[in-house]
């Protein structure tokens, strides 16, 4: 029994409620032998039970399963660069409760993790529990090693480096406790619930205050050697281009993150090249974000298009390298910066489209996460459910 089959046998009963062995088998494409032994599992933990019988067409009446939504709860923890999400969900995944809080920039560290304890411990005693708290999720940009516990650098949080996140969040809570990466939370997320769920190798970008990248292959996260896959946000793009926090030059981050969106219209609207823009932020040019780049695009801001047009140009162009090199069959967009929507997104299909080769581009089907902001808390949740469902086993 895999983790793979848990989560498709989960991910299935989750959207379609009830469904016989046959069901999962024929709609999985599972042997029956696999699901039969998956199911049984499942309902010894108690996390499914029986739903009934149904009548089949050679008149047996099979057993019909769903999840025991009253099974436990699951919290999932997104700490970002502009932010902290932090939901509980039933094990159908539905949200019980949910808090957020931005971050300004240039927070302190210790400040941080005190708001992020703050957030788990409101969960954990959230009114709106319907059970005990099974598994906490907690995903953080950057290098993690989930192993130690450890979240190792995130770049776009000054001073953040070998939190000992594990050790720190155990402090306050006796449910077990994972740690993740947020791209890859955002992925697991996507194909849980998501436009991904039947698919084997695709690919999730999140496109936020940095970037990064979910891989999946052959149905499993792809993590790399050392959990360091995924930097897409760290390919490079301009070969002589300005530097990055990573240290190295051009790298996507540099020109189409959330971040440096944000700051090349900051020196562009201080050279007053977009009186929409100052505008927009009534003279407070430190204070313009990628968003409000995304709403001075909309209304038809020449300089807020083009610089759109340019990071979805650069985001297609490094998608496309991806998709030569591991032929997925999906792409999926998220991240805050999706929210700019038709200018940056169609940037991005023609950027892909110019780069990749014909043969895999035309096998290639791109589309836009719905999941929103809690995408990666609700994967962090996920993951944390599937770390004490799978088989010690
Ligand atoms: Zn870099």
């Amino acid at each position: 029994m895999s983790n793979q089959t848990i989560t498709l046998i989960l991910s299935y009963l989750r959207q379609n409620r009830t469904a016989t062995r046959s069901d999962l088998a024929a709609a999985l494409g599972l042997h029956t032998r696999t699901v039969a032994h998956t199911v049984k599992t499942l309902l010894d933990r108690g996390l499914l039970i029986p739903a009934g019988r149904q009548q089949s067409a050679a008149g047996r009446r099979q057993e019909l399963f769903s999840i025991n939504s009253s099974y436990r709860n699951y919290i999932g923890l997104d700490l970002g660069a502009t932010h902290i999400i932090g939901i509980l969900v039933d094990a159908n995944c539905s949200v019980l409760e949910r808090v957020a809080f931005d971050i300004r920039p240039g927070l302190g560290v210790e400040m941080i993790i005190s708001q992020l304890r703050s957030v788990a411990n409101r969960l954990q005693v959230s009114e709106n529990r319907t059970a005990s708290v099974g598994g906490v999720g907690v995903c953080v940009p950057g290098f993690v090693d989930p192993r130690a516990g450890v979240s190792i650098v995130a770049e776009n949080i000054v001073g953040w480096r070998n939190i000992q996140l594990h050790k720190i969040l155990s402090a306050d809570t006796t449910a077990p406790l994972v740690i993740e990466d947020s791209s890859r939370t955002l992925g697991v997320a996507e194909r849980w619930t998501g436009s991904v769920q039947r698919a084997s190798d695709f690919l999730v970008i999140d496109i936020g205050y940095g970037v990064g990248m979910a891989i999946y292959a052959g149905g499993e996260l792809y993590r790399g050697t050392n959990y360091k896959s995924g930097e897409i946000g760290h390919v490079t793009v301009v070969p002589d281009g300005t530097v990055c926090t990573c240290g190295k030059h051009g790298c996507l981050e540099t020109v189409a993150s959330g971040k440096a969106v944000a700051a090349i219209a900051r020196t562009a609207v201080r050279q007053g090249k977009s009186p929409m823009l100052m505008d927009l932020v009534q003279g407070n040019v430190d204070s313009i974000s990628a968003a409000d780049v995304g709403v001075a695009a909309n209304t038809g801001d020449a300089l807020a298009r083009d610089l759109l047009r340019s990071a979805g140009g650069f985001i297609g162009l490094a998608l496309a390298n991806a998709a030569n090199l591991l032929n997925p069959s999906h792409i999926v967009l998220g991240g805050g910066m999706i929210n700019a929507g038709a200018i940056l997104l169609d940037s991005v299909r023609e950027a892909l489209s110019l780069h990749t080769m014909a043969e895999i581009f035309n096998e290639l089907e791109l589309s836009v996460s719905e999941l929103g902001i809690d995408g990666s808390a609700l994967g962090s949740a996920i993951i944390a459910m599937l770390d004490t469902t799978s088989p010690a086993d």
